[in-house]
């Protein structure tokens, strides 16, 4: 059985099929991730439908902070969202920082101190984070250092190769997405980081190549860390699970 733990189920339009389609090749759970309010309210909802086959995550995702963000009351609607929520949610996520498509000084620093606000929460709550780091991975490390005892997920890292050591020293959970099947970055990922700290998903509705990503794609990526590991596709899925549940303390698949 696989978990998909890095999924957008509220923004595909065929949620249904999808769910279905991922269901058949092996797929017993989905770990649905936020952007903001809305979408935390929408991925609940969703949560609620699905016969305990999506299990939520709340965060402020980074671009939902750009210039015309409030953090005050911003933050506020969030925390707000979490805490009413907080014995419904598998995570915190996704949060974290984006230097890619936010390059102002000003932008960043807000999107700072959000981050360390979905960091104290989950660290009061003692849920684990899904850490998006686009281009900003040395700051992001930097500041999870700070937070020593929160389980960590890193999704689709593609930042300089030494942080990849540095979070396997630290323990963190690296998560490999189809873009396994072409980016040597994310294979160096999948080569690098042990059995037992990776994790597959499918970042869906994100394209590859011009195709929407979905969860039933982790039955591929499983066969490609399965390939690079030189390890058989099985005991890569089991191992899988096995770190799902260790990370995830509240998801469990039958
Ligand atoms: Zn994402």
């Amino acid at each position: 059985m696989i978990v998909d733990a890095h999924c957008h189920v509220d923004l595909y339009k065929n949620l249904e099929d999808v769910l279905k389609r991922a269901r058949e090749v092996g797929v017993c759970g989905v770990i649905a991730v936020s952007m903001d309010v809305e979408s935390m309210g929408r991925t609940l909802n969703i949560a609620d439908a699905s016969e305990a086959m999506v299990k939520p995550a709340l965060g402020l995702h980074p671009l939902a902070v750009q210039r015309d963000f409030n953090v005050d009351s911003g933050l506020e609607d969030a925390l707000t969202m979490l805490r009413r929520n907080v014995s419904k949610i598998v995570a915190v996520g996704e949060v974290g920082l984006d230097h890619y498509q936010s390059q102002e000084r000003e932008v960043q620093l807000k999107q700072e101190v959000v981050f360390r606000a979905m960091l104290d929460f989950a660290d009061e709550n003692r849920l684990p984070v899904i850490i998006h780091s686009l281009k900003a991975e040395r700051r992001v490390f930097n500041i999870l250092e700070e937070y020593g005892d929160l389980a960590v997920v890193i999704h689709w890292f593609t930042g300089p190769a030494e942080l990849i050591e540095k979070g396997v020293r630290r323990g963190y959970y690296f998560s490999v997405t189809p873009a396994v099947t072409y980016s040597s970055k994310v294979r160096r990922v999948a080569r690098r980081v042990s059995l037992e700290l990776l994790l597959c998903e499918s970042d869906g509705p994100v394209e590859y190549r011009g195709v929407v990503g979905e969860p039933a794609d982790c039955r591929m990526v499983v066969e490609k860390i399965a390939d690079v590991k030189g390890l058989k596709a099985s005991s890569v899925e089991d191992a899988l699970l096995e770190n799902v549940k260790r990370v995830f303390k509240r998801v469990n698949c039958a």
